[in-house]
């Protein structure tokens, strides 16, 4: 059986000081924040991850949710996605953000799960979670089963030869609509990353799946000033009704003026191996009558590059529909 040391740093130093003695802070790490613990146990318990130290964060000062000067919001690390969903803030003004996490997972879940957890959930693959086979993001160099197999739920934008795996968290992808961005306290210092330069495309290294580097804590992150005007609306379709990773979803933040797009922020979900944000989408909506035509060429614009393997090609569609569908509620 694996076993680990359980190390409850007494600040944020202790902890970067810590974590700063990995080799990586990607897969195959021998040290490992844990927050609410939703994916990491799993994943632990299925050998999947296997630190030898394990750094329980719950009891650092990150759990705030505060205004910042400029108006926006600063969302503490260790922030549970229920607090997050259910702030009254979140719900006024960033209520895209509050509908997707609440489409996500369960209460109970939703109740442990923290805001930088949620941020570096692991894909659903199921060779990936599975030891007995081969896979490329968990052991470089392996192959990648899924491009020929079990691939129904993984994605169609964003993939390589080396993995197709999707990113599965709602929460992400309507922090990409927000144009959210992400802090770390790290071995150097502290940094301050865009989501859209935080998660990796897989490329040929899978394996590595956002900028982390040994050391880095994420200790919060802020959502700028909300747009005056903009609507929001997020849609998951899914198998079951409730308790599944989203098959296609998409969070919508429009502004609309004179009956035309005045500005569009689109993102995707379990479609894309990272969290997807559309600039083909964006730039197809922005100037354009509000009308079903160009809703219809603006989720063309947002699927054209999408490469399905064999099992998920109906993905593409429901995607598809999945935006038009949003961006006409958001509008109507
Ligand atoms: C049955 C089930 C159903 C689910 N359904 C959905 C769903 O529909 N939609 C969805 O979006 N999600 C879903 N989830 C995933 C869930 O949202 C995530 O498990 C959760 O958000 C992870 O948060 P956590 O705090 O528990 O992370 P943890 O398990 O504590 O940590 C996850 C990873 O983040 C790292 N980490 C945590 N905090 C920090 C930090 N501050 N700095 C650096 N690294 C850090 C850990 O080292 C670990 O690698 C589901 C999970 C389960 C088990
Ligand atoms: S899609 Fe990615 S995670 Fe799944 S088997 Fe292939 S390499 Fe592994």
């Amino acid at each position: 059986m694996h076993t680990f040391e359980f190390v409850r740093p007494a600040d944020a130093a202790a902890a970067v000081a810590t974590a700063v003695q990995a080799k990586t802070a990607q897969q195959g790490t021998d040290v490992r924040f844990v927050a609410g613990g939703t994916t990491l146990l799993d994943l632990m318990k299925l050998n999947v991850e296997t630190p030898a130290r394990v750094i329980d964060i719950n009891r650092l000062p990150l759990d705030k949710i505060e205004a910042t000067p400029d108006g926006g919001l600063n969302i503490g690390a260790t922030v549970r996605n229920s607090d997050l969903a259910h702030h009254p803030t979140v719900q006024r003004d960033y209520a895209v953000l509050s509908q997707a996490i609440l489409a996500g997972a369960s209460a109970q879940l939703r109740n442990m799960a923290t805001t930088a957890g949620n941020l570096l959930q692991r894909t659903r693959c199921v060779y990936f979670r599975d030891t007995a086979m081969p896979c490329n993001k968990r052991e470089p160099g392996t192959g990648c089963p899924a491009i020929t197999g079990t691939n129904r739920t993984l994605a169609v934008l964003g993939t390589s030869e080396q993995c197709i795996a999707t990113n599965p968290s709602d929460m992400c992808m309507a922090m990409a609509a927000l144009e959210a961005t992400i802090h770390l306290q790290g071995a150097k210092g502290r940094r301050v990353i865009p989501i859209g330069d935080f998660h990796l495309l897989p490329g040929s290294t899978p394996n590595r799946e956002t900028v982390l580097e040994p050391g880095d804590l994420i200790t919060h992150v802020t959502l700028p000033p909300p747009i005056a005007g903009s609507r929001q609306f997020y849609l998951k379709l899914r198998d079951p009704a409730s308790y599944e990773f989203a098959l296609a979803s998409t969070a919508v933040v429009i502004t609309v003026g004179g009956g035309r797009v005045r500005r569009a922020r689109v993102a995707l979900d379990g479609v894309g191996t990272k969290p997807w944000r559309s600039p083909e989408a964006e730039a197809a909506l922005v100037g354009q009558a509000v009308n079903q035509a160009n809703f219809r060429q603006a989720a063309e614009a947002a699927l054209r590059h999408a490469k399905p393997p064999s099992e998920n090609g109906f993905k593409i569609e429901v995607a598809k529909r999945c935006l038009r569908h949003a961006l006409q509620t958001a509008t109507a």
